[in-house]
């Protein structure tokens, strides 16, 4: 087993070894701006053309759909700022949900103070929204609907396609956050009317700081970096080469071997939480269990702080990640659990183990055996277990 056991794959993941070995000939030997017209130059270029074909390919998008940006956060940022400028004279309510990634959230808090009106949807108790909501809350002024595929806390999968005939129909533009639905289970633009979707390459083992939007042909949009003509003019900014060729060759790699991939995580995510909700008293499983990522675990455990599980992991090695106040740099826990109903004590006590294709059973099996004892030791020093075990005995 190795030193570090990382179960924290929705913050980001581990390169894999042919991608990185790939990018390293584009920093130092093929390393040409493609727009230049030389050798070197004009093979970045093909190089760039092969990951937008790969990228494409893995969404069922054509090519030229494809715009690369520097990560998730920009395509989220350019997708709704950008379809809201372009569209503003058609109407200013956009739809997105309660429980969307911040990249999503701020930047339409941002629009909220440029004019526009902001529907945050609520989601049910496993953080899915229900689509009878979705269609009370369209109006004749609404131009965006903003809904992610996945969630990035508690892995809940939405209903897409659904969301997506249902914007087709009424004629609103339709973008989804994909950024940890791509790579992990399957998509395809055509058959779920998606207009835009984002996705960013660190989430499924690629490199950080590179990232794409699938934008429909014939949809306008206004650009979020102006500059040089790159990107068809949409988006400038000279290409992140290696970046791109990493991207490219991570989602081919992975969509080539997405159902077994699925399969197999699918298995230790449920070995998983049965082995914690089966031996821990007081926890429960925060999200869907059915519409759910195949790596993702999220469990909250009464009477302790997310923030001290981490820490004990974090002595045996393990990587994870909590909804509690502290890592997220504000006292309030998480909004997704919030948004799920969960009272402010049990958000505190959530614990995130997120698995992705470098996890091993053995790891699984290891973590199922150190957690109870770090529950139960950190439970003994809670004042709040106390009473509850006094109360009981009486
Ligand atoms: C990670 C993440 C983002 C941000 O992507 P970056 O490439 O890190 O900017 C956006 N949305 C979701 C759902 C994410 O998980």
């Amino acid at each position: 087993m190795n030193d570090i056991i990382y179960f924290d794959n929705a913050a980001t993941t581990r390169v894999r070894p042919e991608v990185v070995n790939v990018m390293s000939e584009y920093f130092s030997e093929s390393y040409g701006n493609p727009s230049s017209i030389y050798k070197i130059a004009q093979e970045n270029k093909t190089a760039v053309e092969k990951g937008r074909e790969q990228v494409a390919k893995a969404i069922n998008a054509e090519k030229n759909e494809i715009y690369f940006t520097a990560g998730g956060s920009e395509a989220d940022n350019w997708a709704i700022k950008g379809i809201a400028e372009c569209y503003s004279d058609k109407g200013k309510h956009i739809i997105t949900l309660s429980i969307e990634h911040h990249a999503v959230l701020h930047t339409c808090q941002y629009l909220e103070s440029k004019g526009f009106e902001v529907t945050y949807l609520p989601v049910n108790e496993f953080g899915l929204v229900e689509i009878k909501e979705l269609k009370k809350a369209i109006r004749d002024d609404t131009i965006l609907i903003s809904v992610m595929f996945a969630n990035n806390e508690i892995g809940s999968v939405q209903p897409i396609k659904e969301i997506g005939s249902l914007a087709r129909e009424k004629g609103i533009i339709f973008h989804t956050d994909a950024v940890q639905a791509v790579g992990h289970i399957p998509i395809d633009v055509k058959d779920m009317n998606i207009d835009l979707l984002s996705m960013s390459a660190h989430k499924f083992y690629g490199p950080k700081g590179i990232g794409a939007l699938y934008i429909r042909k014939g949809i306008k949009i206004k650009p979020l970096i102006h500059g040089g003509a790159q990107e068809r003019n949409r988006r400038a900014g000279t290409e992140n080469v290696p970046g791109i060729i990493g991207m490219g060759l991570a989602l081919e790699l992975i969509t080539s071997e997405l159902s077994e991939e699925e399969n197999r995580l699918i298995y230790l995510r449920d070995k998983l939480i049965d082995g914690i909700l089966n031996n821990i008293p007081y926890s429960r499983l925060n999200g869907d269990r059915e519409n759910r990522l195949p790596g993702n675990v999220n469990i909250s455990f009464e009477f302790i702080e997310g923030e001290s599980i981490l820490l004990m992991l974090d002595m045996k090695g393990i990587c994870a990640s909590s909804g509690s106040a502290c890592t997220s740099g504000s006292l309030d826990p998480s909004h997704v659990l919030l948004a799920i109903g969960l009272p402010h004590e049990k958000a505190h006590g959530s614990l995130r183990l997120t698995l992705g294709m470098f996890n091993t059973e053995d790891e699984v099996d290891y973590i199922i055996k150190e957690l109870p004892p770090i529950i139960s030791r950190l439970r003994n020093m809670s004042p709040l277990y106390e009473e509850v075990v006094k109360n009981k005995k009486c």
